[in-house]
C-alpha cells in the first residue's frame, strides 16, 4: 500500500540507490505540493510491460520472448519462485492520464499496477507455450546472470501492489490479464522479428 513502511537495503548494494532516489523525489514532490500548492501527483509503477520494451536492464518479459522466438534457452534466475505482477503499458498510460486530470489526486501517491501475481518460472512456461517455442527453460544463478556485478544486485522475493486507492478514486481496473499481456507482447515481437515493424 502507498502508506506502508519501506525496505531499504545497505548503501553498499548500489541497486538500492535507485529506490532511494525515487523516495527522495517523492519527498520533494509532496513538499512542493504542501508548501507551494504545486499540483503534483506521485505515481508508483509496478513491472510495466508491453510492445517496444527493451531488455537491456533486466526486463524479464521481452528477454524471455526474444529468447523463445529465437530458440535460445529461456533463462530464469535462481529457482524462479520470485513473484511479480505485470501491468500492460496501456493500463498504465490510461491511469496516468486519468490521474493527471483528477483534482482529488493532487498531492497524493498512487500505485499503478496489476494485482495478479505470477512466479517467474510460470511466466517462462507461459511464454514458451504462447510462442510454441522449443527453447529449454534454463535456471541460472544470480552469479551466472550478473557476473562481477552480482554484489550490486539484490532480489525482491515478491512484489504485488495494493491498488485499492486508485480503484476507489477512479474506478480503475487493469484491462489486460497476464495471458493477454503475454499474447500481445509476443505478437509485437514476432512481427518485429519478421520485419513488419
Ligand atoms: N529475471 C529472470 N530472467 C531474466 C531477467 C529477469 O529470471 O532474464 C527475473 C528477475 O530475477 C526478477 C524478475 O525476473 O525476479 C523480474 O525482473 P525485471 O528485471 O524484469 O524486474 P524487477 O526485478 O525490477 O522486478
Amino acid at each position: 500500500h502507498e502508506d506502508d513502511d519501506r525496505i531499504m537495503g545497505s548503501t553498499n548494494v548500489s541497486r538500492w540507490s535507485y529506490s532511494d532516489a525515487k523516495a527522495v523525489d517523492e519527498f520533494f514532490a509532496l513538499a512542493y505540493a504542501k508548501e507551494r500548492k504545486l499540483p503534483v501527483v506521485v505515481v508508483r509503477l509496478f513491472n510495466v510491460v508491453g510492445p517496444r520494451q527493451i531488455g537491456r536492464y533486466g526486463m524479464v518479459l521481452p528477454r524471455f520472448i526474444k529468447e523463445a522466438l529465437s530458440g535460445k534457452p529461456i533463462t530464469v534466475y535462481s529457482d524462479g519462485l520470485q513473484i511479480r505482477s505485470f501491468t500492460y503499458v496501456e493500463d498504465v498510460t490510461r491511469a496516468i492520464i486519468d490521474l493527471s486530470l483528477e483534482k482529488k489526486a493532487e498531492g497524493e501517491i498512487f500505485n499503478i499496477g496489476n494485482d495478479q501475481p505470477i512466479p517467474i518460472k510460470e511466466l517462462a512456461a507461459k511464454v514458451k507455450e504462447k510462442t510454441r517455442s522449443s527453447s529449454e527453460i534454463k535456471y541460472i544463478s544470480y552469479d551466472q546472470a550478473y557476473g562481477d556485478r552480482s554484489a550490486d544486485f539484490e532480489e525482491i522475493g515478491c512484489r504485488i501492489p495494493d491498488i485499492s486507492k486508485i480503484k476507489n478514486l477512479l474506478g480503475y481496473r487493469p484491462q489486460y490479464d497476464i495471458e493477454q499481456i503475454i499474447e500481445k507482447t509476443v505478437e509485437y515481437f514476432a512481427n518485429e522479428k519478421k520485419g513488419k515493424r
